[in-house]
């Protein structure tokens, strides 16, 4: 019922850019594995069945849908292809930078697929904690730690990454109180430059993370501070993200690598025994095939810094966007299918509350819409140019502007795939729209679809309670002092 056909066909009314390389060449052809079709063929198969078992419909018209078999998939892609590029025996902890997809489930698959978390605050480690991550698969890497944090970090032997001079100078007092057991480490900003995303660029002259390793003095600076703090044994860089290109991202880990060769050649031993490289891997939005790909950026590392994968160094890797993206998909119903100046506009369930980037910078975060009939099925039917509306109350609420699609009809979906990360997990609660319910799918072993609840919607009684329900007379009673 599914077959290649159908699938092709959506492919070709969503005007997919199959084969396009949207992130520079690395001399490798566009990597459209069976994975890619694969995951398109259960996607749709998963849209149908959630229409079909009652998930989406009249009073559910939003959901986002996760891919078991493809959170898997990613995550044996990441460790296969770290595994074929470093030493036998090398130390490679894969943590997922849990910021991208903060679901206790999500971190518990990941767990059982052989990754760890990172971790940026205490909400994200009370999310791997609960997901049974271990403190030594954790890494915590905040800007703006407080001591609290730090010491329970240190008490728990999670690796903490120093941001600055001053975090390394509350560490310095911890370390005083008693032996450090947590793996200690420093991060740098490389300084080399932005990709095409401002606000994502994290190695910028001026970005505020790290150490700034061009600053005049800084250099020397991290070279005491290592020769000083024989606990200090890791060095950390996350200089990628959305819109840096591969060959930045190398660069970064080979300022890392080379840095790391310096602190321990001045220290005269191997102090440092542990590169985190952080994430960073950009997704391809623009259509369905994965580029680039963990491999190709594995095989780049080894090509410009044999050093860092010799064996001589134990490895953190941080990706989130790379693992997750292409795994979820929002879907939400038409429930309006108007015209205004000639142009159609579907008035859809999904907009800035669930695609929030995408909404205030359609330029940076462009995302595909794939259409779907009532009984969610690929919709067919020549392209028309419309609007894909979210529910919020306001103009610039829009999925997507002037797409050709097949013309979506009142009661039709429209969905949004690669969704799956910085997405519908990270819900923004304008006009009071509840979260949606989160929901993963896998093969019933029968040729259908199962489900299983990873987030369940959120309720009005639970979104009052959130909105100060339980002070309604707060303001109202309210005195000043002597007036009463
Ligand atoms: C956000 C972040 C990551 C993950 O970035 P992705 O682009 O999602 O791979 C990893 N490490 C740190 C320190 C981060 O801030």
């Amino acid at each position: 019922m599914y077959g290649g056909h159908e699938h092709d066909g959506h492919e070709h009314r969503d005007g997919g850019t199959d084969g396009e390389r949207a992130y520079g060449d690395e001399g490798e052809p566009a990597h459209g594995d069976a994975g890619a079709g694969g995951r398109a063929t259960r996607r749709d198969q998963a849209v149908r069945a959630a229409v079909e078992q009652g998930l989406l419909g009249p009073d559910a018209p939003l959901v986002g849908l996760l891919d078991v078999t493809g959170i898997r998939q990613a995550a044996a892609g990441l460790r296969s292809a770290f595994e074929a590029v470093v030493a036998p025996g090398t130390p490679v902890l894969h943590a997922f930078a849990v910021k991208a997809a903060p679901l206790v489930p999500v971190l518990r698959l990941l767990r059982e697929a052989g990754l760890g978390a990172e971790v940026a605050s205490p909400g994200e480690l009370a999310l791997a904690t609960a997901a049974g991550v271990p403190p030594e698969a954790t890494v915590l890497d905040s800007p703006a730690k407080t001591p609290a944090e730090l010491r329970e970090a240190l008490a728990l032997g999670i690796a903490v990454n120093a941001d600055n001079p001053q975090e390394l100078a509350r560490l310095d007092a911890l370390a005083g109180a008693g032996p450090v057991r947590s793996p200690v480490g420093l991060r740098v900003n490389p300084q080399i430059g932005a990709g095409s995303i401002e606000a994502l660029s994290t190695a910028t002259a001026t970005s505020k993370f790290g150490v700034a390793l061009r600053d005049e003095g800084a250099r020397e600076w991290v070279l005491r501070a290592y020769e000083e703090r024989p606990w200090l044994t890791r060095l950390h860089a996350h200089t990628g993200s959305q819109g840096v290109p591969l060959s930045l991202m190398v660069r970064g880990a080979a300022e890392l690598y080379a840095l790391a060769e310096e602190i321990n050649a001045r220290v005269g031993r191997r102090q440092v025994d542990t590169l985190d490289i952080g994430g960073g891997l950009p997704v391809n939005f623009a259509s369905e095939a994965t580029t680039p790909t963990f491999a190709q950026y594995a095989r780049l590392l080894r090509e410009a810094v044999p050093g860092l994968l010799d064996g001589r160094y134990g490895l953190v890797t941080e990706f989130g966007r790379a693992l997750l993206a292409e795994q979820g998909t929002l879907v939400a119903r038409v429930e309006y299918a108007k015209s205004a100046g000639g142009r159609p506009v579907a008035v859809t369930h999904a907009g800035v509350q669930v695609a929030t980037r995408t909404v205030y910078d359609p330029g940076a975060w462009p995302l595909r819409i794939l259409a779907y009939d009532a009984k969610g099925r690929p919709k067919e039917g020549p392209a028309v140019v419309q609007d894909v509306a979210g529910p919020a109350c306001f103009a610039g609420d829009l999925l997507a502007e002037g797409r050709a699609l097949p013309l979506l009809e009142q009661g039709d979906y429209a969905a949004a795939p690669d969704t799956g990360a910085y997405y519908f997990a990270h819900h923004y609660g304008y006009n009071s729209l509840t979260r949606p319910g989160v929901y993963g799918f896998a093969p019933d072993g029968a040729g259908g679809v199962a489900f299983a609840t990873v987030r369940a919607p959120q309720t009005l009684p639970e979104l009052v309670a959130e909105s100060g329900g339980a002070h309604a007379d707060a303001l109202t009673t309210l005195r000043a002092p002597g007036r009463r």
